[in-house]
């Protein structure tokens, strides 16, 4: 059973509440949210936690979700940005309503809008330079100086506007601006920018258009357009909110959207800014945009998190307004959490080490009559291949495979110590004997060691009569994993750290000075041929080491590569 806490039961944070309220109240016919992301980047962690909110409340309270790109500043955006964005958000789960939207789809609409707003006296072209605005703007003491062309008569104003719209000014030459109050305690409120002068090409809508909305005009209008009535927004925009209210009432919508902004969600060691992410791209630090170290959600599909995790970390995460830094270790748990009966089993030595059974060839001559009942098992005498058959999963019915087991074999390294440190429970000379996970109990009976000491080759025998049976008049302690050296699959398995040694990495100017070396290490690992022959993209647990993923765009059955996904156990528990 699931222990997922908020699975079933009735989430009760803040906006869910004013939701319920407003569902009791029958203020809409249907709740609408939408998510509204901007092409310039992948998707990251901190856009999981905003889809899960906005689709989430759509689907519990029988609304819809739109998916809106905020395609204001053609500049920095990429239809290849789109395309992930929306790969991204059916991933994880969701589907918006109708067609994605985009903001530059109304650029028709706010553009008569802006005409609306100037007709009614509430909006001016600006001839100051953008310094001029800016240092007329005042500060938090002080009042804004007004603009010259503030009271500017509507007449010239809608000339000027059309002079902008037609190319007359070059960028940075005129602006279009809302008539608030320069001297408002919120600069928000100062007067701000609706419309500026940009000879670009957009993404969407080619040369038709040389002036661009500001985001701040385009959203709430873009809101309404749509009829969503509760638009969730981070805390940053909390100073924002009096001028969407301000364009809702000015353009005059019945039922005018409503903003209401929640706690970002930050994670230690993680970053989540879609432009210091870029950086790490643009500079090659990583291997793209969705290298599995990135908490993009391409880099976390990549890394093998699974939808269901994130979904579950974001429910424990929870919505409020107090900002926090959430434990990196809750979203682990959570992938987790989700991996323990969804992946099947198999074995894989990350660190090889050679051991030969010098008695192999006269107690597999004897397997069948030897064997408990429960082995299913054949052996191949023109190969010497003992092949035992195995379930994929201990308690979940995930089909069977067949394990190789030969004369030369691969354990871990880790699992033989000359001197082993006190509490040592695997192989060493004091103790020689130890179950091979899935067969026979294995006794080593010399250890071959490089000059410097190394511990390179095992010499070993197997019991022929512990092949499911416990071995006679003594216990033996302890399982380890193998992998047959002529039948397993030498593959690479990519290990993971943190991407950032430091805690906030956000936090540090140079992004270089936060990086952790030891991110990545790339292991010859020896897998069993049931790994190997995996499509890429699929999960397993290596038994005793963690779990895995067949990486999506280099595995192959002849070089299978693996990531590693997340430990199997943590001390960590949720709170
Ligand atoms: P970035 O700085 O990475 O570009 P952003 O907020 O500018 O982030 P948008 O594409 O504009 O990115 O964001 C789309 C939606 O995702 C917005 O509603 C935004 O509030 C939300 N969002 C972005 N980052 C987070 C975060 N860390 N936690 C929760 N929601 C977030
Ligand atoms: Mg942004």
């Amino acid at each position: 059973m699931s222990e997922h806490p908020n699975n079933h039961a009735q989430k009760n944070d803040f906006i869910r509440n004013i939701i319920r309220d407003d569902v009791n109240a029958q203020k809409y016919q249907q709740i609408v949210t939408r998510f509204p992301p901007e092409p310039n980047g992948y998707l990251h962690l901190g856009h999981v936690k905003s889809i899960c909110l906005n689709f989430g409340i759509a689907k519990e309270f029988g609304g819809v979700c739109n998916l809106r790109f905020d395609d204001t500043n053609p500049t920095a955006e990429k239809q290849d940005y789109i395309d992930n964005i929306k790969n991204d958000v059916r991933w994880l789960g969701f589907e918006w309503a109708d067609e994605a939207r985009y903001a530059s789809g109304y650029f028709d609409q706010l553009h008569e809008w802006a005409v609306q707003l100037i007709k009614q006296g509430d909006a001016y072209v600006d001839l100051q330079s953008p310094e001029q605005i800016r240092d007329n703007r005042g500060s938090f003491n002080e009042a804004g100086k007004p603009s010259p062309q503030r009271d500017t008569s509507v007449e010239e104003n809608l000339k000027l506007f059309a002079d902008m719209k037609a190319g007359k000014f070059a960028e940075g030459k005129a602006v279009l601006r809302a008539k608030i109050d320069m001297a408002s305690p919120n600069m928000n409120m100062r007067d701000p920018v609706i419309y500026r002068v940009m000879h670009q090409e957009h993404h969407q809508t080619g040369d038709k258009w040389c002036i661009y909305p500001m985001y701040d005009f385009a959203h709430p209008l873009s809101d309404a357009v749509e009829g969503i009535t509760h638009s969730l927004c981070t805390l940053e925009f909390e100073d924002h909110r009096p001028f969407y209210d301000w364009a809702v009432e000015k353009i005059g919508f019945d039922l005018p959207p409503h903003q209401y902004e929640f706690a970002r969600l930050n994670v230690d060691h993680t970053m989540t800014s879609k432009r210091k992410l870029k950086q790490l791209v643009d500079e090659g630090i990583v291997s793209g945009w969705d290298d599995p170290r990135m908490p993009t959600i391409a880099g976390m599909r990549r890394r093998g998190y699974t939808p269901e995790g994130l979904r579950d970390f974001c429910d424990r995460v929870g919505v409020t307004k107090a900002d926090s830094v959430v434990d990196f270790r809750l979203l682990e748990f959570s992938v987790r959490q989700s991996l323990e009966s969804t992946t099947a089993r198999g074995m894989a030595v990350l660190k090889p080490l050679k051991v030969t059974i010098t008695n192999f060839s006269d107690a597999v001559s004897s397997w069948e009559s030897q064997k408990a009942d429960s082995v299913n098992a054949r052996f191949d005498e023109a190969e010497q291949v003992l092949w035992l058959t195995q379930p994929n999963h201990p308690n979940v019915d995930m089909g069977e495979r067949e394990i190789p087991f030969t004369e030369i074999l691969y354990i871990d390294q880790s699992d033989y110590e000359i001197q082993p440190p006190a509490g040592y429970k695997r192989l060493s000379p004091e103790k020689p004997e130890i179950r091979l996970r899935n067969t026979y109990v294995l006794a080593v009976t010399e250890h071959v060691t490089d000059d410097n000491g190394n511990v390179i080759e095992l010499k070993a025998t197997i019991d022929p009569a512990t092949l499911g049976n416990n071995p006679e008049g003594r216990k033996v302690k302890g399982v380890i994993h193998w992998v047959s050296a002529s039948k397993g699959v030498p593959a690479t398995v990519r290990m993971y750290e943190q991407l950032f040694s430091v805690e906030d990495p956000s936090s540090v100017a140079d992004v270089h000075q936060a990086l952790n070396p030891n991110s990545l290490t790339e292991l010859h690992a020896v897998v069993e041929p049931s790994l190997a022959h995996s499509d890429a993209g699929t999960r397993f647990q290596f038994e005793r080491e963690g779990y895995f993923i067949a990486d999506s765009d280099e595995h192959s059955s002849d070089k299978p590569v693996f990531n590693q996904i997340v430990s199997l156990r943590d001390s960590y528990k949720p709170a």
